[in-house]
């Protein structure tokens, strides 16, 4: 079954707006915007001033059992493409897909890396002192 490609994948890339869609997009600089489904931008309620949570793409991937379960599109792009987290597991908690962009409805696989929670965290607060 290797080198198969998933079915996801081609649904996947459907939902991308990389230099296929737009050649005025750089392959390798420019982001490439997620289209699909997102994560709504709500803040706590309980800290009306905090700033809105970024918006994270949502990619329809089905799991035996939860026929609509979703996971974040740049975690989709990165096992797409480079594979799945260090640990192995497609779904791991302990590894997201980090943006090196800091633009987080990029999907492009070249701004992405696998990343422990911990390493985004630090990386998020940095962003917000800098
Ligand atoms: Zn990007």
């Amino acid at each position: 079954m290797s080198g198969r490609p998933r079915p996801a994948e081609r649904r996947f890339w459907e939902l991308v707006n990389g230099p296929w869609c737009d050649p005025r997009l750089d392959p390798y600089d420019d982001c490439w915007m997620w289209m699909g489904g997102r994560s709504p931008a709500r803040r706590p309620k309980s800290q009306p001033n905090h700033k809105p949570y970024k918006q994270y793409g949502r990619f329809h991937w089905p799991l035996p059992g939860f026929p609509k379960h979703l996971i974040n599109a740049a975690r989709a792009a990165l096992i797409l493409t480079v594979g799945p987290p260090p640990d192995g597991d497609d779904l791991s908690p302990t590894y997201v897909a980090g943006h090196r962009c800091d633009t987080s409805l990029c999907a492009h696989p070249g701004h992405l890396d696998w990343q422990t929670q911990q390493q985004n965290t630090f990386k998020s607060t940095g962003a917000v002192r800098a």
